[in-house]
């Protein structure tokens, strides 16, 4: 980090605390006397979002163009660590045209359950997976001199009241499944910022949580970079800069800059806490300055062919039958789906961005086969689910002559929305019954699905090919189509697992909680963690994804048989191209402990490496695992530990296509630490299959009794309260419908639309104090009066608000 301290001594104590909080929602404040600049930070994470029209929350869809590379389920799917370095590159580039300080992303929350309704911006449910690929993308924007900011910072797994839900989650899952994938992109990158999460973690808000910011980010994992807030997730200001979080956003009027004042002024806030928070924040905005002062200019048409690599590669191969992939270019194909006309490829939220351009898959096979070729027909209404008989008559009839029948389905965009979760893993009726009704009639279907999580196929055994396409971004039609047509062999593998059905998923007697806590009782088992430990079958396994080629695997070398838990392990085998056309393959390595005396999950992904090789090639790949990758997270001693005994070296084409095996034994140095008592919570050791963990054994692995999670009756509001929860108040009522009625205002050209669906439901879920994001006129000391008004103390909140306004 440069030297600031010249430039801090001559700041005021007015400067500092200003410089920690926005200017507006998308700049950080600038200090003309000193020529500190103003930079923008605006989303990301797939796709540059920089607002055109005023820096309000009315505007939020009109973005410049920009590329619209795969969202982060796609880009995980492609497991290339340099193809995503590239992506990377190609945002940064986007942002130094822009004059983009900081692109907002990626996102590194693990899947806890497909239904949360942001899973298309994040990676998977494996935080090695999610780390690696993380590091990557951000050493490709940070290439270009643009920050980052890894989000959202942490357990942040789910959109139902996220800004105010307290995630309860034991130790263990804490290191070892929530904080490990950020802990890999923090120590291998520096990203320049981490975005903190709106809800609580074990009872603290993300913004002011010391264990979360101070301890693990700042001492244990070295972070040099910026803690700033999710746009509105500040809580207490003065708590949250003593716990590690520099810059408060957006910046708006809410008395946060008098706050840190006065907190130095009285000697409640240490005056080296606030320069070390200025040191950074200058830090952060000398570098972007110093990069946008060059002006640059980048090929779009470069990085859409960029878009295009990545979403072939991020498409994943599910199923293959009798070869009906790839197609021949000759073949009479019958295209049916309306999403093969208007394309799903970009989820809804914070992150939609306004592309380039945008290819469909109607065009884009065309363009390989010729018109003559692709008959087409919708099969069903855009955004309807509801079932058009007469739709899929009319596919019918155009699919009877077709050599083969390709379908895109999915989901509409309504379903995958920032601030929503989905309910339930069904694809929309209309989209279910076609495919049914063709697969009855045709014995060559090929499904392709444009969907940014898992969905439940109850046809998977009546179609000949399955291929999920992802939400792939601007040109993701063009890399499915090339991948259809084998232009390019498939080499995508799944991320996360596809469930057979949402009964199955780890999580789903204990999601999503609410109102008050959400229980992560599954604790470790999450995603193959769960469906390994159980023994559960599965539709599609984490890590699956087939190839038009075969590959082979031989030759498993370990550089020790014996390790003593302080030295890393080389691990060396050969895979083989054994089919007939150049392929790509990733090669994925697991360990399994055989003999834990803490519980374990059964087999951890710990390396993988994507390797391209000509039919008939071979090549030697060499995974280094360090001592980390065999410890688990003792909570006797806070801390990772190895533990003696033997270890399975697990190495295959998928978690459940296991190739090669091989043993090492672990004669650890920490063997005199002990591990805690595993009697308390014997459902760990012996998980059950339904997930179905009682309290006892929970309280038993996080120490405590649960905290409530009940509304009680008369219960004092807070600034936390979300103001639906307030209705049981006049002003209460008042304020919802007002807010209701603002939002209406502001969504009504289109009120069906993704983003309408999310303002409504923020207006559902935040808490009090964001109102002042949301509102100019007011500020914190007449919504202190409000809620005394609804706490009861009618006539002293009114007359505090009515002070407070003059
Ligand atoms: C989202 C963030 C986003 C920010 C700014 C928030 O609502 O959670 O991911 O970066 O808005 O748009």
């Amino acid at each position: 980090m440069e030297n600031f301290q010249n430039l801090i001594s001559k700041m005021t104590l007015e400067e500092k605390a200003s410089l920690c909080s926005g200017l507006n929602l998308w700049y950080t404040q600038g200090i003309e006397r000193l020529g500190i600049p103003s930079i923008m930070l605006t989303d990301g994470p797939h796709g540059l979002r920089k607002q055109t029209g005023d820096n309000d929350m009315v505007e939020l869809e009109d973005s410049v163009p920009a590329t619209c590379f795969p969202t982060a389920s796609a880009q995980a799917a492609t497991w290339n660590r340099e193809l995503i370095f590239k992506v990377g590159r190609a945002l940064g580039e986007e942002c130094r045209q822009e004059k983009v300080g900081v692109i907002l992303g990626p996102g590194a929350n693990i899947k806890r359950t497909p239904l949360c309704g942001r899973n298309f911006e994040y990676f998977s449910e494996d935080p090695f997976l999610s780390g690696e690929i993380a590091k990557s993308h951000i050493q490709g924007v940070q290439s270009q001199g643009i920050g980052t900011s890894l989000k959202h910072f942490a357990v942040n797994n789910q959109e139902y009241r996220r800004m105010t839900i307290n995630a309860v989650v034991d130790e263990r899952a804490l290191h070892e499944i929530y904080l490990a994938g950020f802990e890999i992109a923090v120590k291998g990158t520096q990203p320049w910022t981490v975005m903190c999460a709106y809800n609580r973690v074990n009872g603290t808000f993300c913004c002011e949580n010391p264990y979360l910011l101070r301890k693990s980010l700042k001492e244990d994992w070295g972070h040099e970079g910026l803690v700033m807030t999710d746009w509105g997730a500040m809580n207490e200001r003065v708590e949250a800069l003593k716990a590690g979080l520099e810059l408060e956003m957006p910046g708006v009027d809410n008395g946060n800059t008098e706050k840190i004042i006065t907190a130095v002024q009285e000697g409640d806030l240490d005056k080296v806490i606030l320069d070390q928070a200025v040191e950074r924040i200058l830090d952060m905005i000398f570098k972007a300055d110093k990069t946008l002062k060059e002006d640059f200019t980048y090929d779009a048409e470069v990085h859409h062919a960029l878009a295009r690599e990545a979403a072939g590669e991020g498409a994943v191969l599910l199923k293959n039958d009798d070869n009906a992939l790839p197609l021949m270019k000759e073949s009479k194909i019958t295209l049916l789906g309306a999403f093969a006309k208007n394309p799903r490829y970009q989820g809804a939220g914070s992150s939609t961005m306004n592309p380039t351009k945008l290819d469909n898959l109607y065009d884009e096979m065309i363009k390989i086969a010729g018109e003559e070729n692709i008959a087409y027909a919708p099969g069903y209404s855009l955004n309807g689910t509801i079932l058009d008989q007469s739709m899929i008559d009319q596919a019918i009839e155009i699919a009877q002559g077709a050599d083969t029948v390709v379908i895109n389905a999915g989901l509409p965009d309504v379903f995958e929305v920032e601030g929503f979760d989905r309910t339930h893993l069904h694809l929309p009726e209309s989209h279910n019954k076609l495919i049914e009704a063709v697969a009855e009639i045709h014995s060559k279907v090929v499904v392709v699905l444009s969907n940014g999580s898992p969905v439940e196929m109850p046809w998977v055994d009546k179609v000949q090919a399955i291929l999920e396409g992802y939400l792939g971004g601007q040109a993701g039609a063009g890399g499915v189509a090339d991948i259809l047509y084998g232009i390019i062999n498939p080499s995508g593998k799944l991320a996360e697992t596809f469930p057979i059905k949402l009964e199955d998923t780890p999580a789903h007697h204990h999601y999503p909680g609410g109102p008050k806590t959400v229980e992560y009782r599954e604790s470790l088992y999450v995603g193959y963690r769960f469906y390994d430990k159980v023994k559960k079958d599965v539709l599609f396994p984490f890590g699956h994804g087939l190839s038009y080629s075969t590959f082979n695997y031989r030759d498993l070398h370990l550089s020790q048989k014996k390790l003593t838990g302080q030295e890393p392990l080389t691990v060396t085998f050969t895979v083989k191209n054994t089919g007939a056309v150049a392929g790509k393959e990733v090669a994925q390595l697991y360990i399994s402990p055989k003999t834990p005396t803490a519980y374990r999950p059964t087999n951890e992904l710990k390396g993988f490496e994507k390797i391209a090789l000509q039919a008939g090639e071979e090549k030697t790949i060499s995974l280094t695992l360090s001592p980390r990758a065999f410890a688990f997270y003792n909570t006797a001693i806070h801390d990772w530990q190895v533990e003696s005994g033997q270890y399975s070296i697990l190495v295959g084409a998928s978690s459940r296509d296991i190739l090669l095996e091989a043993e090492v034994r672990i004669n650890s140095f920490q063997d005199d630490i002990s591990i805690p008592d595993q009697d308390q919570h014997p459902a760990y050791i012996n998980f059950p299959s339904d997930g179905r963990v009682s309290q006892a054994d929970f309280q038993a692995i996080i120490g405590h009794k649960l905290p409530s999670n009940e509304i009680v009756k008369g219960e004092t509001c807070t600034l936390n309260t979300p103001i639906a929860d307030m209705r049981h108040s006049f002003i209460g009522r008042m304020l919802h419908k007002r807010m209701s009625k603002q939002v209406q205002e502001m969504v009504s050209a289109d009120p069906d639309s993704p983003n309408a669906l999310m303002m409504k439901s923020i207006i559902n879920e935040m808490p009090l104090r964001t109102l002042l994001m949301f509102s100019g006129d007011l500020n914190r000391g007449m919504l202190e009066g409000l809620l005394m008004m609804i706490n009861g103390k009618f006539f002293k909140g009114l007359s505090q608000l009515l002070k407070s306004r003059a």
